[in-house]
């Protein structure tokens, strides 16, 4: 067995046990243990980490541990300076993109309202979203800790909050989203783009009253749904409001 002692920093606390919360204890492991099973092995997962030091250098993931090695390890740093760092993860990615947990279908829906591009299907399982997320290059958004440990996966972000609204608050500070917002944008639907279309191109489909009061449309490019300046739009508008403007995240 190996002996070391180990620190987590930050909200990567959520993960653990109470008594092992913001302090430094002391871990027996197997020897030829990487840093990155041993950090998993309390269920925090890889791609909440972005810092791992062992005795005061930085290391990777691979890093086998060894006795008497003090380890500190060191959550996704959004926005907040932190000096000469040696990031562990890939650079960001450039666009935001998100494939969302089956689960979280209300988050996908709202984020989609708010103009974010988000793969989700009721219907995938942990190895398709795992496949989605490296092959289109989307972080995944989850409650699930153990997708986010499978190895392929480098993007993700383990939701803390419970209801929907508050994930969209959390989603979009933590990853410093709030300036790319663009409601009325996307299909809640399918996820496709929407564009503006004349009402005589979309008048014969339309309701009786929505014809008589409604004259600005817009129509997903992907499946056809038509959307109007009425209840999608305030619905959207109440979502905005609700959010505000980003929480301080220094207050922590
Ligand atoms: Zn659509």
């Amino acid at each position: 067995m190996a002996e070391v002692t180990l620190r987590f920093y930050e909200e990567l606390n959520d993960f653990l046990a109470p008594a092992l919360r913001k302090t430094a204890f002391v871990h027996a492991c197997n020897r030829r243990a990487s840093v990155k099973d041993m950090i998993e092995s309390f269920g925090v997962p890889h791609t909440e980490v972005d810092l791992i030091l062992a005795n005061g250098e930085s290391v990777d993931f691979s890093y086998i541990v060894k006795s008497g090695d003090r380890i500190s390890v060191y959550p996704v740093f959004e926005g907040l300076d932190i000096g000469p760092v040696i990031r562990l993860r890939p650079a960001p990615l450039r666009t935001p993109r998100f494939v969302v947990d089956v689960n979280l279908g209300r988050l996908a829906r709202y984020l989609r309202l708010l103009g974010f591009d988000c793969h989700y299907d009721n219907r995938y399982s942990d190895a398709e979203v795992a496949r989605i997320s490296v092959g289109e290059s989307r972080t995944v958004l989850t409650r699930d800790r153990a997708l986010l440990q499978q190895r392929i996966i480098t993007h993700g972000y383990f939701v803390r909050a419970d209801q929907p609204v508050e994930q969209v608050r959390e989603v979009l500070a933590r990853m410093d989203l709030y300036r790319l917002i663009k409601p009325f944008t996307r299909c809640t639907r399918c996820n496709g783009v929407l564009e503006k279309v004349d009402k005589q191109a979309v008048s014969a489909g339309l309701q009786p009253k929505t014809r008589k009061y409604y004259d600005e449309f817009q129509r997903c490019t992907r499946c056809g749904q038509v959307y109007w300046k009425g209840s999608h739009f305030a619905r959207a508008g109440h979502l905005v409001a609700a959010i505000g403007s980003p929480p301080d995240l220094t207050a922590r």
